[in-house]
């Protein structure tokens, strides 16, 4: 069973944008921070203190992740905390002018890029993981969501996602499995969009949201199929909620190996899984810092 060593990104890094969310011109900047900082986000428009990125400090939202402090809360967090878990970036402040990151076009793409171009750096102290050891699930009332947490032999995650959404949807039933390293996360799964039916997206400019996104920035699906764009892979839908997954686990603010395997579940079963690791599981703390880590 091989440690690895936590890290931080070599320098500071951007992204600018629109946030899907509200609307608003957004400023998103990755800071270098020191071991067992973990990844906190800090609103720069509020005089608020940072948030940690940890399942405590989430808070219920519909279709999305959000987390608050004090009653300053920054939503959609999960694409770029899909970035920075998928690139192992573990250390890292990330400070944003909005309510929102950037959308970007709806994947991880712009923000892996950016940590990318930064570098990212190992810093000399064990990075802590959890070990799945014995099976833990949660599913909806309803029977039509689940996700299941297994203990696996071999070292790492892998992550398998089933989309579901019965014979009338315009999104086809599709499944996927990773197994999750920084090669597979840039290579297989940065670059899936996110997506909503074409009534969802209404509903959601109804409220006021996502007033200024439109049809080309994410995928938007009418009863045809996907409106004035173009899948990047057939499989494109569950891709992003394996991206999803990863952003949602990494609210346990450590590793995790195992199995996890979901079955149509969104956000709010995400969060209550990594709950339930954390209560279940003893994390794995390595006892001495190592000097030179590889
Ligand atoms: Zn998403």
């Amino acid at each position: 069973m091989q440690h690895r060593a936590q890290r931080t990104i070599a320098r500071p890094a951007e992204v600018c944008g629109i946030g899907f969310l509200t609307g608003a011109d957004v400023r998103l900047r990755f800071l270098p921070a020191e071991p067992n900082h973990g990844i906190a986000f800090l609103r720069t428009d509020c005089a608020a203190p940072a948030i940690p990125a940890l399942v405590e400090y989430t808070v219920p939202r519909q279709r999305r992740t959000a987390i608050a402090r004090h009653g300053v809360a920054v939503e959609m967090i999960e694409h770029v905390m899909a970035a920075l878990a998928g690139l192992q970036v573990d250390n890292c402040l990330v400070e944003l002018n909005a309510p929102d990151p950037p959308g970007g076009d709806g994947s991880s793409q712009a923000f892996a890029d950016a940590l990318c171009t930064a570098g990212v750096v190992t810093q000399g102290v064990l990075r802590k993981r959890l070990a799945i050891q014995c099976e833990t699930s949660v599913g909806s009332d309803d029977g039509a969501q689940a996700i299941r947490a297994m203990p696996r032999a071999a070292a790492g995650l892998a992550l398998e996602y089933t989309l579901d959404y019965g014979p009338n949807s315009p999104i086809a039933p599709q499944s996927c499995r990773f197994e999750i390293t920084p090669e597979s996360f840039l290579n297989d799964i940065v670059f899936a969009r996110t997506f909503v039916l074409e009534a969802e997206a209404e509903a959601l400019r109804a409220q006021g949201y996502g007033r200024r996104t439109t049809a080309r920035d994410l995928l938007i699906f009418g009863p045809q199929g996907v409106i004035d764009n173009q899948l990047r892979v057939a499989d494109e839908c569950a891709r992003h909620k394996v991206l999803d997954c990863i952003g949602d686990l990494a609210l346990l603010g450590c590793d995790l190996w195992g199995v996890v395997d979901a079955w149509r579940t969104g956000h709010r079963l995400n969060a209550e899984i990594v709950r339930r690791l954390k209560r279940s599981h003893a994390e794995y703390c390595p006892a001495d810092p190592i000097q030179h880590a590889a």
